[in-house]
């Protein structure tokens, strides 16, 4: 069937053709982002107060809304290059599937051992930090994704990597945390008593599993408290995206070397760092009215931040250490139910994508964990590639926008970003197959309860 067609399954870029430059869409925002907020004046945060938490080069680049193009450094273009290009997949098998006159195309992020795209971030904020000649970084991790991509980059470096890792994901997912330490991070499940925060929440809340608002916490006072250390963040903050945006660089090139054009692109949006970096090129194009494009943010009925959240200043984090962020938010306080999607349950939004979200620049949908599940399934049977459940947010929604062509007949072009592999989350599967897993969508007036505690800024 391939030798048939014009566009081979798999496009992947000569090394000479991968992005010298990472792409920041802020130079092109008309509206800005709104500025990270001090918690106690609710003053933007200064470069130097900033300089307290991250590393300085990181500052910059956070706080830098003009430049368009940032040189990617050298060692990072080099490490980049042990797992990228990552391919531009034509979904052949799937198309043929749905019988939809749809073509569909993936970009793959899952083919390094951190089985997803946070890797390219996570070498460049330790590369910044090994640069200023710090001896370690913090972090916390949720389903365990960017602890072992950070772990994977600090290892590379010889930089010292502590991570606070969820107690929940910790006691669920000891695979995950092996290989953080095969690559000699120190994991320490939270909340725990090393931290004035982590003691302070046990107190209160003795047997909890943890949250990723209480582990960010955490990993802040650790590294503000240690002589040489800094923290990293793996999502939400503008430089994540920056670094992310490889991947839709990586897309939109491969792309122009066979004359596609994509008219609708989809993404799973958990703090926006994979969709914001998919995104980052053709969003440039539309703000600077060269070409349209429809994009879409899917997320978890379960953690609804963009369809049922609030574009408000609200804490990043649930010790309220962390400076302010504008973004739609369902509160710092808000649990989500137990969804299996655990890069997806954060309770805010990248503010840049909030931005171009409430300019009206992209849509956002919310599906619920079984329709996910049935999609990754399908998905896995056809393409070969088990998915991540946070990726198959977005296969259930091109799967969706195929079928609607299949109605009309039209013949659209999608992209959609399968951000990595879900080899982990077979428990999660394993409750698919057996029937068991349940659709939390959480109500009105349960929303109501952490959008109630937003500040008052
Ligand atoms: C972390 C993660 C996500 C969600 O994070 P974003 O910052 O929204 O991209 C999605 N997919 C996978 C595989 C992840 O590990």
């Amino acid at each position: 069937m391939a030798t048939e067609k014009k566009i081979p399954y798999k496009i992947y870029l000569e090394e000479s053709e991968m992005p010298q430059n990472w792409y920041n869409m802020r130079a092109d925002m008309k509206n800005k982002p709104a500025p990270m907020l001090n918690p106690g004046t609710h003053e933007p945060m200064t470069a130097e107060e900033l300089s307290g938490v991250f590393c300085a080069d990181l500052v910059a680049q956070e706080l830098d809304n003009d430049t368009a193009f940032v040189p990617i450094p050298e060692e990072i273009r080099s490490f980049y290059k042990m797992y990228r290009p990552s391919p531009l997949v034509r979904a052949y098998c799937l198309e043929e599937k749905l019988q939809t006159p749809a073509k569909i195309y993936y970009k793959f992020e899952g083919n390094n051992t951190s089985g997803s795209h946070k890797l390219n971030s996570a070498i460049a904020q330790a590369y910044y930090a090994k640069k200023q000649g710090l001896k370690g970084v913090t972090t916390e991790t949720g389903a365990g994704q960017w602890g072992t991509a950070l772990s994977m980059a600090c290892a590379y470096l010889g930089l010292d990597c502590k991570v606070y890792m969820v107690k929940v994901s910790y006691e669920q997912k000891p695979f995950r945390r092996e290989v953080m330490r095969t690559y000699g991070a120190s994991v320490t499940p939270s909340p725990s008593m090393e931290t004035e925060i982590g003691r302070k929440i046990l107190e209160a809340h003795p047997g909890t599993g943890g949250s990723l608002g209480c582990a960010i916490s955490e990993a802040v006072e650790k590294a503000v408290t240690s002589e040489g250390y800094r923290y990293v963040l793996g999502s939400v903050l503008n430089q994540v995206l920056l670094h992310q945006s490889v991947i839709g660089l990586e897309a939109k090139a491969a792309a122009d070397k066979y004359g596609i054009k994509f008219d609708t692109i989809i993404g799973c949006a958990g703090g926006g760092s994979n969709l914001g970096g998919l995104i980052a090129p053709f969003m440039g194009q539309k703000l600077r009215g060269e070409a349209d494009y429809e994009i879409i943010a899917v997320e978890p009925a379960s953690c609804p931040s963009f369809t049922r959240g609030k574009f408000a200043y609200d804490f990043c984090d649930t010790g309220m250490v962390c400076p302010l962020a504008k973004m739609y938010t369902l509160g710092s306080d808000f649990i989500p139910a137990p969804n299996h999607a655990g890069g997806l349950r954060y309770h805010g939004m990248s503010p840049v994508l909030s931005q171009l979200y409430d300019d009206g620049l992209m849509s956002a949908v919310s599906v619920k964990q079984t329709d996910v599940f049935q999609a990754a399934e399908a998905f896995a049977r056809c393409e070969g590639i088990l998915p991540a459940p946070e990726s198959s947010h977005a296969i259930r929604v091109a799967i969706d926008e195929a079928l609607k062509c299949k109605e009309t007949g039209e013949e659209k072009t999608i992209l959609f970003g399968l951000t990595g592999t879900g080899y982990f989350d077979m428990v999660a599967y394993e409750k698919f197959h057996d029937g068991l897993m349940e659709d939390y969508i959480p109500t009105d007036e349960e929303l109501a309860i952490g959008l109630s505690k937003l500040p008052q800024v």
